[in-house]
């Protein structure tokens, strides 16, 4: 994981750390108080400019795993379709047939 990015300060090359779950809501530490609303977890990635000693985070990409979440692989053709159509679109494999 990485890619260069540079320091919005001094135009050094900024080193990536690390990826850390941040938990948000009422015990957030980088947003503080906010209300509630946020709660939850985001995955962040860290980088720091070793000039300047800013640190930088960043929504990760999302990867390919994440997005295959609502494919479904059809058993007869094997290729990959939205999880909701009830028969594959590329052979007609009917998922309901008993
Ligand atoms: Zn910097
Ligand atoms: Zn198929």
């Amino acid at each position: 994981m990485g890619k260069n990015l540079f320091c919005l300060r001094c135009d050094s090359l900024m080193k990536y750390i690390s990826h850390e779950k941040l938990q948000l809501g009422k015990t957030g530490w980088i947003l503080g108080d906010l209300p509630n609303l946020l709660a939850g977890a985001i995955e962040v990635a860290i980088y720091v400019c070793r000039s300047c000693g800013k640190i930088e985070f960043f929504q990760p990409e999302m990867s390919d795993e994440s997005s295959d979440i609502a494919m479904r692989k059809c058993p007869n053709c094997g290729n990959k379709h939205e999880f909701d159509y009830p028969k594959c679109p590329f052979c007609k494999y009917d998922y309901y047939r008993k």
